[in-house]
């Protein structure tokens, strides 16, 4: 009989010449963080905060916050965790905190919105150092658009750490701090980011939004919404390719990070790093075992020299995956 250890969730992801690809999971709630280690993910690539918030309908104390990040923290044993700051406004809004706003996608939200609170904020960022104490914790920004709002933040995690200290509570003292690159001013910035964080993560659901000026819930552009635009892979590729030496620390959680042929896209592009629903890693584990690293690299040189949506159709259509 197999063995224990040869159970789905031992297996790393790894390419078909035994190329590590990381596959993490995005979680919003505790169970989706147990799913996630029943289903074999490295870890949590993207954990929702907004989430509590958004059930709520308001703002957290620090305390309820620190029981529930921690119980995911907990839940991971070890594997790493990324905790996203909250990510409020767009469609995500709080009864009589978010202001109305012509245009909530452009408007106050996610690291804007927490500049702007800064008391929720220093809340929020002191349960997510204490619930990281003992643990390879990630902090993640969204919806960052310049180098500036990553160090205004960073200095807000430095006061966060220094209040703890004060208060003589156990927390992480070295937490990793990464931004999300979702919107094209930080697909541009890539480099200048890097060099200001531990960690990127591509967050493809808002960076093809963005880029093409689709809203991503309005059903009336759906037909407009779409991941293989030349514009949007020739951007994934260029931010790839302006991570440089820094490409191990980079990953993809978008939703089609799992996506059959986009996963051999991102990996001949160079990332190392996915982030999937929990459902989906066991599925992108297989996918990724099916290419040798070359053959990703040759897929993705040759989606990338389609120019025209009838074409990039017709390849899709005709992709076997082999
Ligand atoms: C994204 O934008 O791709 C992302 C992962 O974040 P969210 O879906 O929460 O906006
Ligand atoms: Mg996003």
């Amino acid at each position: 009989p197999p063995r224990r250890s040869e159970n789905i969730n031992r297996v790393h992801g790894c390419s078909a010449d035994g190329i590590p690809v990381r596959v993490m999971a995005n979680i919003n709630i505790l169970n989706d963080a147990r799913e996630a280690v029943r289903q074999g993910a490295e870890g949590i690539g993207l954990y929702r905060s907004e989430f509590p918030f958004i059930l709520k309908n308001d703002f957290l104390l620090e305390e309820q916050q620190y029981r529930i990040y921690r119980a995911i923290v907990k839940s991971q044993q070890g594997k790493p965790v990324i905790l996203r700051t909250a990510d409020i406004g767009g469609d995500k809004l709080l009864e009589g905190r978010s202001e109305t706003e012509m245009n909530p996608f452009l408007g106050v939200r996610g690291i804007r919105f927490s500049l702007a609170n800064r008391g929720m904020f220093r809340e929020q960022l002191k349960a997510m150092l204490r619930a990281g104490d003992g643990a390879d914790l990630g902090i993640m920004l969204p919806m960052v658009s310049s180098v500036e709002e990553v160090l205004e933040a960073k200095e807000e995690i430095s006061i966060c750490a220094a209040h703890l200290e004060a208060r003589g509570v156990a927390f992480q003292r070295n937490p990793k701090i990464g931004a999300m690159v979702e919107l094209p001013s930080a697909a541009m910035s890539v480099g200048d980011l890097a060099r200001e964080t531990d960690f990127l993560s591509i967050g493809t659901n808002d960076l093809i939004m963005y880029l093409l000026a689709v809203d991503r819930t309005n059903e009336n552009l759906s037909y407009l919404y779409r991941c293989h635009h030349p514009a949007v892979l020739r951007v994934l590729a260029t931010i790839a390719g302006e991570a440089g030496d820094k490409i191990q620390n980079l990953s993809v959680c978008g939703d089609v990070a799992s996506d059959p042929l986009m996963v051999p896209f991102f990996v001949g592009i160079g990332i190392r790093n996915l982030s999937v629903s929990p459902y989906s890693v066991e599925p992108v584990k297989q996918i990724l075992k099916r290419y040798t690293i070359s053959h990703m690299e040759r897929i993705s040189r040759e989606m990338l020299s389609i120019n025209r949506q009838k074409e990039m159709d017709e390849f899709i259509g005709s992709f076997t995956g082999l």
